[in-house]
């Protein structure tokens, strides 16, 4: 091991020059042997505490930007899912993929990586695998967003400390023609990385687009487009949740099923437009009793659903009945032909929720409830018998 107090000047000089070479050496490779001082925006703000799993990730960032530069790897959001997944091990088949082809070739390309996430498993696209893949896919935004950020910063202090390093050589330049050369090729790296930097830029903003049309087409997937209520889903998911809560708080929780009346007369007679303007007038009409312990969906063509938070079936069934007297003493016109249309009524059943096993179960008490409401002559609200 060398000794700067026992050599020459003239040595300990030369010693210095190559020491800067070799340092300059393994920051433009990415990897520093020796404590390099940050720059001033990398270093920690006063009064600002770093956890290790900032550091885990940071460094992460950096073994990723690594690796993607490394393999010369476009900054694509399929790059970073695949180098973050073989570095982390996060998933095993890319990480076994990725191994194999490092060992055979020592390379990776963009066609490469492209392929191997083509050739994974092929599941069946059903309503549920999609939204499973949605909440997914909003997931790895989130994550790639913030890891587009750190990178971004890391590219921007790369580029930084590299500048830093072409002014520390400026000097040395002038009598080494062979630093003049290095401090070309650093120059290249500068801008390269200020490219890196706006590329992310540029992806960091396109994800932050992404998310928000991922956010409109949740909403658009929970909502029905004709009557603008929460559709059958959204409301499955409501009355999963609801039965919890109110399992939990000993609440009552009720539910109700409410079917239009010889909804397919009224088509008939004044046509599917008007039938919808018929639909959109009684969705109106239910909504107007819903608040934030009341809430209505449509389950599909002329059926309804009504969730009561803290009302036993009988008071449920008072609203729902409620609501029914109401719409059955409008006098409804067909807008297209001015003619008046014969009443429009609807029949409900209605469920105590928590007497049942489960939710769906209490779903098809209230809806046999309805049934015997239509079959005793329609227009009216019936409660479900809970011993069945
Ligand atoms: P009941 O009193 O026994 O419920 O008789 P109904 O005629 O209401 O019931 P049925 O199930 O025979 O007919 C329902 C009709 O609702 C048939 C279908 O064409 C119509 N429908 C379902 N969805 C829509 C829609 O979005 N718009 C319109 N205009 N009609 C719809
Ligand atoms: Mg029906
Ligand atoms: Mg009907």
């Amino acid at each position: 091991m060398s000794n700067a107090a026992h050599q020459s000047p003239a040595v300990a000089a030369q010693t210095g020059l190559t020491d800067k070479i070799a340092r300059w050496a393994s920051r433009l490779g990415g990897k520093s042997e020796e404590p390099v001082e940050e720059p001033a925006s990398a270093r920690t703000p006063p009064g600002r505490v770093f956890s290790r799993e900032v550091d885990r990730r940071r460094q992460l960032y950096q073994d990723i930007g690594s690796f993607l530069f490394a393999h010369d790897l476009d900054l694509t959001p399929l790059n970073f899912g695949v180098a973050h997944d073989y570095l982390t091990g996060n998933d095993h088949g890319i990480e076994k993929a990725v191994a194999a082809v490092l060992a055979e070739r020592g390379k990776i390309t963009n066609g490469w990586v492209e392929s191997i996430v083509a050739d994974g498993p092929n599941k069946d696209v059903t309503p549920d695998a999609l939204h499973d893949m949605l909440e997914k896919v909003e997931e790895n935004l989130v994550q790639f967003t913030g890891l587009v950020d750190e990178s971004r910063a890391s590219a921007k202090d790369y580029g930084n400390a590299l500048q830093e390093q072409v002014k520390d050589l400026s000097d040395e330049a002038k009598a080494e023609p062979v630093l003049a050369r290095l401090i070309g090729l650093t120059r290249t790296m500068v801008e390269k990385t200020r490219e890196v930097e706006s590329q992310m830029r540029e992806s960091a903003k396109q994800t932050r687009l992404l998310q928000n049309s991922l956010e409109t087409a949740r909403r658009a997937a929970e909502q029905d487009h004709l009557t603008g209520l929460p559709n059958r889903r959204a409301f499955e998911a409501t009355l999963t949740a609801e039965t919890l809560t109110a399992q939990k708080d000993n609440e009552p929780l009720s539910v109700a099923f409410c079917d239009i009346d010889h909804f397919k007369v009224v088509n008939d007679t004044h046509g599917h437009e008007t039938g919808d303007r018929v639909l959109k007038f009684v969705s109106s009409l239910l909504a107007k009793v819903s608040n934030d312990k009341c809430h209505v969906a449509r389950h599909g063509g002329e059926e309804f659903v009504m969730l009561f938070r803290g009302k036993t079936a009988g008071e449920a069934c008072e609203a729902v009945d409620a609501a029914r007297a109401d719409l059955a003493t409008r006098n409804l016109v067909n807008r297209a032909t001015g003619e008046r249309m014969d009443r429009v009524t609807f029949s409900a059943g209605v469920a105590n929720v928590l007497a049942y096993e489960n939710p769906r179960d209490a779903l098809k008490a209230a809806d046999r409830a309805l049934y015997l409401a239509k079959e005793h002559g329609r227009n009216r609200v019936y409660l479900a018998a809970e011993v069945e």
